[in-house]
């Protein structure tokens, strides 16, 4: 019998990279992946991807994916059965709870999870354990813009679509590379400023590739960026362009705002950002007369003490100017891991269930416990911790148990020294990944979970789209999707929810969640998607506030600010600021785009970034060996990339590179609002090392 090849299978799935959420076609014949075939249905990118996308699927079938789980013995791993390793979490965690009650076990999500596995997260977590300490990383980055959001406007998420960022006459960025860090939403800009004439802004203190391609270039000093923005609503205050029509028919506390406004002035701006006068006068006046803005930000801003004001700033900047409720306008974080919007979504967050009902909510508690089949008193109406405050409790000795899913806590919080001295003290920890991640290393047990093209499930990316991603192939070895994961150890906990398919998930929310409601499998089929809110009968809400904010009188309110100086600042022993964020090459701790030569061949050796002024001084060139020193470690060498995407005293390092990491210099210092790590508030010093 002749021998032939098997037919090749084409798979729709969505990336598992960035916010931006590109869905594609995945050529594939066995576990061999011939190729990513973008088609014009996509509802985000269309036949739009970046390297990522297209490339970054090496990891898939590496050798070092774990296959097995895992248990400590001796200070060893040893490989054992799922009954075993399922029995033996399920009865640790009951355990702890039962001596040390629910508040001493901590959960944090996957945001690279489907949302049905950010759903039963924290369903383990409130409706089996009785936490709401769950989480998920968007306590290291978008917190604070969904906490600015949600004080100005109501709902925590993109208030449009990218077909909006299309549309509208001027952007604004703002503390995003958008050009390395969300690639597609980047080119629609570009097509946009050719097609129809878009005007660009960008504030940043780096130059990078938008930055060039921006009409005005705001490149103010770190944690300043409060101050231009509510000068420029000032500015608008003053000269006629604010929306009072806008303003009086949906917008509170306008005077007390306006009032908080005093001390803005251009020249304490240009003072305290180091922007001159006339650019800021520029951007307003651009941002001002222009039919319609959309307002784009990310860690930039969010990563600072002061990361949610901040964030507040820009929105009352948008809701001065009349930009919410139109097409083409709006606030826009943008989302960093495929799903970090969704896992906040479906509820891995500490104060809210999924659809941001908060826990301190009688009637939304009392909802939750019905429609799952649990007593009220069983859900606990305190705010829980977030994974933050979860590593500071452990490093105390409160918090006895951790359960991590997908997330490189050991790499990704800030000042790493801290972080891995707290998972030492813990009594049990549980880690359910796809490799032996950094964090892995610290846990009791390791749970081998599958990547996304090994099972079923959806995303919200950062427009608030939920799509559905379908098998690629199945689980590698005896690797097991993170959702029959977590339904087999509940139903070990005396939990028997019997869901067979994702979709059941998916269903049992939407009877719950109103944000919710009309959410189907069927209405998501193949290339089709939902933006929440998502009513009922199945109507998405591209763009919101069409009809009123998100508030009881659906009005927005303005919020008044006053800036605070940053919490970390330079000083004779650490006199460099440490700029940090992505590459387009590599993604995060690099577990993914780390495997294989392919990306490393971009991007051979890791690099700082020092900017020309300061090399002259300092005598350094490019290659130079240099070490990095903060308040609370060093990374011991590394070479120097001498740029002018950088200025002054500023340096720039990628956040992806290895051991030990740029956390092992950021501080614990944060914003008090939400957690969020200063992780761009840290002041260093650079010592040359002695030429090779
Ligand atoms: Fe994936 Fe983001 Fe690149 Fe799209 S832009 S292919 S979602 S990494």
């Amino acid at each position: 019998m002749a021998w032939r090849q098997p037919e090749i299978k084409r798979t729709k799935t969505v990336c598992t990279y960035c916010g931006v959420g590109c869905s594609f076609e995945m050529w594939t014949r066995d576990r061999h992946i011939l190729k990513v075939q973008p088609v014009v249905d996509a509802p985000a990118n269309g036949i739009s991807t970046c390297i990522k996308g297209r490339f970054g699927w090496d990891f898939v079938n590496d050798r070092h994916r774990l296959t097995m789980p895992l248990i400590r013995e001796n200070g060893k791993f040893r490989e054992a059965g799922w009954d075993e390793a399922l029995d033996l979490v399920a009865r640790r965690l009951l355990e702890i709870r039962d001596t040390h009650g629910p508040q001493s076990i901590g959960f944090i999500g996957s945001s690279k999870a489907s949302n049905e596995e950010a759903y039963l997260t924290q369903k383990i977590a409130r409706a089996i354990i009785g936490t709401n300490s769950v989480d998920n990383s968007s306590r290291y980055c978008q917190n604070p813009a969904t906490k600015g959001l949600m004080r100005t406007v109501g709902y925590g998420g993109d208030a449009g679509t990218i077909e909006d960022i299309q549309k509208a006459e001027v952007v604004v960025i703002v503390g995003s590379n958008t050009a390395e860090c969300h690639p597609v939403i980047a080119s629609k800009i570009k097509a946009a400023q050719k097609l129809h004439g878009q005007k660009l802004i960008v504030a940043d203190p780096r130059k990078h590739e938008m930055a060039d391609r921006a009409d005005i270039f705001l490149q103010g000093r770190i944690s300043t960026d409060l101050i231009w923005a509510s000068a420029l609503s000032r500015y608008m205050f003053d000269h006629d362009l604010a929306d009072t029509e806008f303003l009086d028919q949906h917008v509170n506390q306008v005077e007390e705002y306006r009032r908080s406004l005093a001390p803005f002035t251009l020249e304490y701006a240009e003072e305290m950002t180091g922007i001159p006068c006339q650019q800021l006068i520029e951007a307003a006046e651009m941002i001002g007369r222009a039919e319609s803005v959309c307002l784009l930000w990310a860690m930039g801003i969010t990563q600072h003490t002061h990361g949610s004001d901040t964030s507040t700033a820009l929105s009352n900047l948008l809701l001065v100017t009349g930009n919410y409720g139109k097409p083409g306008t709006g606030g826009y974080p943008m989302r960093g891991h495929n799903n970090v919007q969704g896992a906040s979504d479906f509820g891995c967050l500490r104060d809210f269930y999924p659809g941001y009902e908060s826990v301190t909510d009688d009637a939304a508690r009392r909802r939750w416990a019905k429609g799952w089949g649990i007593d009220k008193e069983r859900l606990s109406d305190q705010v829980g911790e977030g994974n933050f405050r979860m590593v500071q409790s452990a490093e105390r000795g409160d918090l006895k148990a951790m359960f991590i899913i997908g997330e490189e806590t050991a790499f990704a919080d800030a000042d790493t020294h801290h972080v891995h001295d707290a998972f030492t003290r813990l009594d049990f920890m549980v880690v359910q990944d796809i490799f032996l991640s950094r964090t892995a290393e610290f846990a009791d047990v390791v749970l081998p979970a599958c990547p996304s093209v090994e099972k079923e499930g959806t995303f919200v990316n950062t427009e608030r789209r939920i799509q559905r991603f379908y098998e690629v192939m199945p689980p590698l070895g005896d690797s097991r999707p993170d959702w029959r994961i977590l339904t087999d150890l509940a139903a070990r906990m005396g939990h028997d929810w019997g869901y067979t398919h994702p979709s059941e998930i998916m269903a049992e929310c939407a009877s719950i969640a109103p944000l919710f409601a009309g959410v189907s499998y069927e209405r998501l089929e193949g290339w089709n998607s939902q933006l929440w809110p998502v009513k009922a009968d199945g109507t998405s809400t591209p763009l919101l506030y069409t009809e009123g904010f998100n508030f009881e009188d659906k009005r927005a309110v303005l919020f008044p600010l006053k800036w605070q100086p940053p919490q970390e600042a330079e000083d004779n022993e650490f006199d460099l600021m440490l700029d940090n964020g992505r590459l387009l090459e590599h993604f995060q701790a690099n577990n993914q785009t780390g495997r294989g030569p392919r990306f490393w061949s971009q991007v051979p050796s890791w690099f700082v970034e020092v900017s020309p002024e300061l090399a002259s001084k300092r005598g350094i060139e490019d290659g130079t060996w240099v070490r990095l020193v903060s308040r609370r470690g060093e990374i011991e060498e590394i070479r120097a990339l001498v740029t002018d995407r950088v200025r002054g005293n500023t340096l720039f390092l990628p956040i992806h590179q290895g051991k030990p990491g740029v956390n092992a210099l950021t501080g614990e210092h944060h914003d008090p609002v939400v957690d969020t790590p200063a992780y761009k508030e840290t002041a260093v010093r650079l010592e040359v090392l002695p030429r090779d």
